[in-house]
């Protein structure tokens, strides 16, 4: 028997279980059977890919209370680990952004829902065990298991188990019982039969509860996205949102689609109601699973939906893919691509339909989502008028968002462009000196203030024929009813010296009349680089 220490951010992160600081302690088992889950999936893809020779005849998850011993176990058929992996998997915490994950633990103490956005669910069982035993074997090799066990503090030990079945098994040892919580009893199979209903109903396998002699199964095992809407509840809905996206807080909008003919598929879809900490990030997970007639294939699917919409969670199950279906082959496959279209248009038709009937979740929306739907209109032209369409902006106009639409309607007489300023801060915009004239003149200005603006202004020529002008570029051309600039004349002296004391500076010093109220202000060649897209550039090493 070997004992070994868990690496040092797995064991900050047990800390935090072992002293709970989470309300909501019942998700463990959520945790565990997900896991279980899991397991039992990779199990048959394994047989089905990569010729595993295993029985996959009843794959299922057992779950048993003992509650004199005050123990809870959930067991799998599914595809275990090896030694090295219980070690690696179960030892420590390679996933990126537990730095992050352990410093807003210890900023918001009341914060269940951080556990499943992170995925921390193992540890979790920590919260309500004292002690917590896995014994395991790996489909495929022989003889030796391999049991791991720990108490949660620093180490864990690990050792050979003989006899064991292909699977895993982990045996929760809970904590003394709470006499003043009754609610807190994971020993009673009441209490284990809600959880389930609540958490874990629609997981594909049988959940089977073995109490004496009697085997129960406790969840229904429903593929939602198989039946008709008006067949299914809000609720659950909602509670297979939380499972596959790790949500705590109900989704903004459901999207139910179906094709029938020559290539069949179903898709479930959900716009969530608030950003993930890590959309942002480079290596964020896309929220779409890919299943092929109710067969889980994977997660993760890149294939199945643009990174500007990588904030869509949901399933996309087809019925005539190839089980053995490789990421590779996906990429370049017909019905892929024409599914992840589909899905892109029914996205922004939704959103879109929010814009014209709801405004209230129109805005949720594109507060926590507008900066990445932006990016589309750089990495997707086919679909960049669709994007236009549904993005609302600020602007000098009033404090609400306006369409690119409803700007166009209000365009004054002669005015041919859609003005614009980008910036840091909506203060900041209207301030800059560039935006006197407008101002006085009673012009609309859109005020850009997403680093992302600065680029994709630059990629989209127009909006309904109507160009997008930037007011910090070259000389716009002020509307017809402006005065025309003042001769140089009085001025010529002043321009001459300021030229040559500022040569190195600037290009060209002009007399403008695009000023009201500030003596000068720098203004870029229609060609030249915003001053923020330089920062930007620079800031990348560019
Ligand atoms: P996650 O499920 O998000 O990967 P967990 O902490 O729940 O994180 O589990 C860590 C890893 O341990 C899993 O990714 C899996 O490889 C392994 N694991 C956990 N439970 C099981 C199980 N019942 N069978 C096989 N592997 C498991
Ligand atoms: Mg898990």
């Amino acid at each position: 028997m070997e004992t070994l220490e868990f690496q040092a951010e797995a064991r900050q992160l047990l800390q935090l279980m072992v002293h709970s600081i989470y309300s909501n302690k019942d998700i463990f088992l959520r945790e565990l059977i997900s896991n279980a889950s899991d397991a039992l999936d990779k199990l048959r893809l394994a047989t089905l890919q990569d010729g595993l020779e295993a029985d996959t005849s009843d794959l299922h998850i057992e779950i048993e209370a003992d509650s004199e011993a005050r123990t809870l176990t959930v067991r799998d058929n599914g595809i275990g680990m090896t030694h090295e992996e219980v070690v690696d998997l179960i030892g420590t915490i390679a996933k990126s952004g537990t730095a992050e994950l352990l410093t807003k633990l210890r900023e918001a103490k009341e914060s269940p829902e951080l556990i499943g956005q992170f995925g921390v669910g193992f540890y979790s069982t920590f919260m309500v065990a004292d002690r917590v035993e896995l014994v395991t074997r790996k489909a495929g090799t022989e003889g030796h298991g391999t049991r791991w066990e720990s108490a949660g503090e620093g180490t864990f030990t690990i050792d050979d188990a003989p006899d064991v079945p292909v699977g895993t098994t982990v045996t929760v040892h809970l904590r003394p019982k709470d006499e003043e919580d009754a609610l807190y009893d994971y020993a009673d199979e009441r209490k284990i039969k809600e959880i389930v209903k609540r958490y874990s109903d629609f997981i594909s396998f049988p959940i089977r509860m073995l109490s004496g002699e009697q085997v129960e199964t406790l969840n229904s095992m429903k593929a939602l996205w198989a039946r008709p809407r008006s067949e299914v509840t809000d609720e659950e809905y909602n509670q297979f949102y939380r499972h596959i996206s790790h949500d705590w807080s109900d989704p903004l909008e459901i999207i139910n689609m179906k094709a029938e003919g020559t290539f069949e598929y179903e898709a479930l879809l959900f716009l969530p109601s608030r950003a993930p900490h890590d959309l942002f990030q480079r290596d964020s997970r896309r929220g779409l699973q890919l299943y092929v007639k109710r067969v889980f294939i994977m997660d993760d699917g890149k294939e199945l939906i643009p990174d500007y919409l990588r904030f869509v969670k949901g399933v996309v199950d087809a019925a005539d893919l190839s089980l053995n279906i490789s990421r590779e082959i996906l990429q370049q496959d017909r019905h892929i691509q024409m599914i992840r279209r589909r899905l892109v248009k029914k996205v922004l038709s939704t959103i879109k339909d929010l814009l014209n009937n709801n405004a209230e979740k129109y805005a949720t929306f594109w507060r926590e989502f507008g900066k990445a739907l932006k990016e589309g209109l750089l990495n997707d032209p086919d679909n960049q008028k669709a994007i236009l369409d549904v993005a609302t902006f600020s602007s000098t106009a009033g404090t609400e968002p306006t369409t690119l639409a409803a700007y166009v309607e209000r365009m004054k007489e002669g005015q041919e462009e859609i003005y614009y300023l980008t910036g840091d801060s909506r203060s900041q915009v209207e301030n800059s000196p560039h935006m006197e004239a407008f101002q006085a003149q009673g012009y609309e200005v859109l005020i850009l203030t997403d680093p992302v603006d600065e680029i994709w202004v630059e990629a989209v020529p127009d909006y309904d024929g109507k160009k997008l002008q930037s007011i910090a570029r070259g000389s716009v051309d002020l509307p017809k009813d402006a005065e025309e600039p003042e001769p140089e004349g009085d001025f010529a002296p002043l321009l001459t010296f300021l030229k040559e004391k500022l040569d190195e500076q600037v290009k060209d010093v002009r007399l403008s009349h695009r000023l009201t109220t500030s003596a000068a202000c720098l203004v870029s060649d229609t060609d030249d680089i915003t001053p923020a897209l330089e920062k930007m550039y620079r800031a990348m090493g560019q």
